[in-house]
């Protein structure tokens, strides 16, 4: 299946950065540095097609965790900056960077929206994966819009987002096959709910 090409491109000594990546979106969630915090390649394939990326694209991934939307964004052609409170994260980030060869493409910002946004160069399309509220969503510059939610409250303005603006939203309700026993059984995830706009 795919883990083996990408697992080459990312160990493979004679490559450079990057080589033999596919330009689909949904890597295996493997081979990222995450620490559990990480849109699950399903969902992650649902927003990046969502997002839309075109080639030399600015994106801002408010909420980056791993940051594994920017590296699918960035290794379509894309510009991503990626927005992370917590400094751990911002160190996966990193690893993260390094080990997709983006450090031209894909930069991090250690800090909280709405506040790190400031000065930052104008997004073609922004994602927002962590820190939604009313106020962060009206304070963003004009872009594509797509906002992933998996609480109750941020599900909620989705659905209020929805109706007063349009876009399209949607519910993801996930399950993978995991090991149960000496057999297997479906693990559900939570569900996440997605609004894109336009
Ligand atoms: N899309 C990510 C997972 C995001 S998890 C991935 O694929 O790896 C949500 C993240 O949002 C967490 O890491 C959390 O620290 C971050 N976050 C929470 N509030 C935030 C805020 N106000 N600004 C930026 N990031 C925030």
């Amino acid at each position: 299946d795919c883990v083996a090409p990408v697992a080459v491109a990312l160990d493979g000594a004679d490559l450079p950065p990057g080589a033999g990546l596919p330009r689909g979106f949904g890597l295996p969630d493997e081979v990222f540095a995450h620490d559990g915090q990480i849109t699950r390649r399903a969902v992650r394939a649902t927003t990046l097609a969502a997002l839309a990326p075109r080639s030399g694209e600015m994106l801002w991934d408010i909420g980056g965790g791993s940051g594994s939307i920017s590296v699918e964004w960035c290794l379509n052609g894309g510009r991503a900056v990626t927005i992370e409170p917590r400094a751990d994260r911002i160190a996966n980030i990193a690893a993260n960077i390094d080990a997709f060869g983006l450090a031209e493409q894909m930069r991090t910002i250690h800090g909280a929206a709405p506040t790190a946004l400031a000065g930052l160069p104008p997004p073609d399309a922004i994602f927002v994966g962590g820190g939604a509220s009313a106020a962060l969503i009206d304070a963003l510059p004009p872009a594509r819009l797509v906002v992933n939610a998996v609480t109750l409250e941020t599900e909620a303005l989705l659905i209020d987002l929805h109706a007063a603006r349009g876009g399209y939203l949607t519910r993801v309700a996930l399950q993978e096959a995991t090991p149960l026993g000496r057999m297997r059984g479906w693990t559900p995830a939570r569900n996440v709910t997605q609004w894109s706009w336009p």
